[in-house]
């Protein structure tokens, strides 16, 4: 079977706004370009959406509550499972969706769709456990209740590097909790959140799930500021989780942030050099190093150092950089253009300041966004490119003495989403495990996750727990029911 066209793709998507029960125009008729990031073409434009629009989106989304929150579990649980299979009969089309629109490589980008399926289908079994936890008589004379409700209608902002997966991510446990949606997916790459909404406009009630396109500081701040908004989850940068909180802040909503990371992993003198370059390949790599929870950061112990970087080195070098729509490719391009020299910034700047370029450096000829992967010695803990979040395929590597100053380095940053540790010593494992100030720490991996387990950072990475039960309880709010017994 012959790959579709892109014109074939984009004719899959209306590029407008699912407001109720239909597909609607912006209010006016200012628009955004999509660019394909491995070639630089413009491949469709998608409302810019104001104010009067977003409002519009809310009030479906409000006028769609009653209902929607009061179907038993099942009933919703029921629409979610639709959704996720008809999501998973969707997987080719939203497949090349992403790889024309984010980058991600086609032999890779299937596995963010079927996750998502998954992360739908636990949340149609997770919202039917839903209990308040206590009812018993606990003041003299009264009966009382714990209920756990929707909390109303909820805004979804969400980041360009794993479109759909993180729409998903937030769509399902507010849904499946008995809220209705309004979402709002990056300018950047808004493909398949709108293709989602074609396969949930067929099997959803109106108004449950609308998607509002356009930018961030317009269309996403109405969101957030919006008086009929309950809740607000955004997944973003660390700046734009700041703003959200303020432009939040007079109404009073609920917020919930997963931001930005800068993932340290300790390698210390007992690990196995070959399995840990292997996992820090993918996990550095990934998605072009477009990840949160990427391991930017390779803090070793002298033992290990030179070994773990000879195979690093081998690693890095045979990641396949080229064209996201041929099957043999690992790593695409970045997924913008301001964003791809942003990263270089960082390359370059961590060079000025003496740091040795062992592997990569530079960006690659021609179209396209498209970066070498990356590993740098020699900067110091206090420079920009170990600091703040780069969001590339780079690494750094630092030599540290020992577990102690390791720990030390590790913590050393504004952020605290994701860390690990490799080594054989299950004592120096538990102990780094308890002492890294990060909301997950894996031991000898780095990356691995699951929809039953949560995700959620510490620090300026933020507050909210996303995926597992701790996510749908965010989405819900508890009343205390006191009866008088007569
Ligand atoms: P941004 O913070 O730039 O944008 C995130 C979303 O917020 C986009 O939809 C953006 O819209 C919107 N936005 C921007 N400004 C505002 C505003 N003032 N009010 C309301 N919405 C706004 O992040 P990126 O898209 O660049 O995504 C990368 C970031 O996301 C990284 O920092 C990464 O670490 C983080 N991230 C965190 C994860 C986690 O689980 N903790 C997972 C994945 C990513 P638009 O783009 O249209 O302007």
């Amino acid at each position: 079977m012959s790959s579709p066209s892109i014109d074939e793709l984009i004719s899959l998507v209306p590029t407008a706004n699912l407001i109720g029960d239909r597909w609607q125009e912006a209010e006016t008729s200012a628009e955004l370009p999509v660019i394909d990031p491995a070639t630089e073409v413009a491949i469709a434009k998608i409302p810019d959406s104001s104010d009067a629009d977003v409002d519009r989106a809310v009030r479906a989304a409000r006028a769609a509550l009653p209902s929607w929150a009061t179907l038993t579990p099942r009933q919703r649980s029921e629409r979610l499972m639709a959704l996720a299979d008809a999501l998973e009969s969707d997987l080719r089309t939203m497949s090349d969706l992403e790889t024309i629109d984010a980058g991600h490589p086609t032999g890779v980008v299937s596995g963010e769709i079927t996750s998502g399926a998954d992360r739908l289908r636990f949340y149609a079994g997770a919202g039917r456990t839903l209990e308040g936890r206590a009812a018993g008589e606990y003041a003299p004379g009264y009966t009382s209740m714990i209920r756990r409700e929707p909390i109303g209608v909820a805004g979804l902002i969400t980041p360009w590097n794993y479109p759909i997966l993180t729409a998903i991510t937030k769509v399902a446990p507010a849904l499946a909790a008995g809220n209705t949606v309004v979402l709002k997916p990056s300018e950047q790459t808004p493909l398949t959140a709108l293709r989602f909404a074609v396969l949930a406009h067929e099997i959803l009630p109106a108004g449950v799930l609308n998607v509002v396109n356009g930018r961030g500081s317009t269309a996403g701040a109405a969101l957030v500021t919006h008086p009929d908004v309950d809740i607000v989850s955004l997944t973003g940068g660390t700046v734009t989780g700041r703003e959200v909180s303020r432009l939040a802040a007079n109404s009073l909503k609920r917020v919930l942030l997963e931001l930005g990371g800068k993932a340290p992993a300790i390698v210390l003198d007992d690990a196995d050099a070959a399995a840990t370059a292997s996992a820090l390949r993918y996990s550095a790599f990934w998605n072009a190093g477009q990840d949160c929870s990427a391991a930017t950061r390779v803090i070793v112990t002298p033992g290990i150092y030179d070994e773990l970087l000879e195979h690093l080195a081998r690693q890095v070098a045979s990641i396949a950089v080229g064209d996201p729509r041929d099957p043999t490719t690992d790593m695409g391009p970045l997924t913008y253009d301001a964003h791809r020299d942003r990263v270089l910034g960082f390359i370059e700047r961590a060079v000025d300041e003496g740091g040795t370029v062992h592997i990569g450096g530079g960006r690659r000829s021609g179209a396209g966004y498209f970066l070498e992967p990356t590993i740098i010695t020699g900067v110091a803990q206090s420079s920009a490119i170990v600091q703040s979040e780069v969001f590339g395929p780079v690494i750094t590597l630092h030599r540290v003495p020992d577990l102690d100053e390791a720990v030390a380095a590790a913590n050393d940053v504004e952020y605290g989403l994701g860390a690990s540790v490799f080594t054989h010593d299950i004592g120096k494992a538990m102990e780094a495990s308890r002492r890294l100030d990060f909301g997950t720490v894996w031991i000898n991996d780095h990356g691995a996750v699951s929809a039953e387990m949560p995700w959620g950072g510490f620090k300026q990475s933020g507050h909210a727990k996303e995926r597992s039960i701790y996510a749908l309880e965010e989405y819900t709010r508890i009343k205390h029911v006191m009866v008088k017994l007569p």
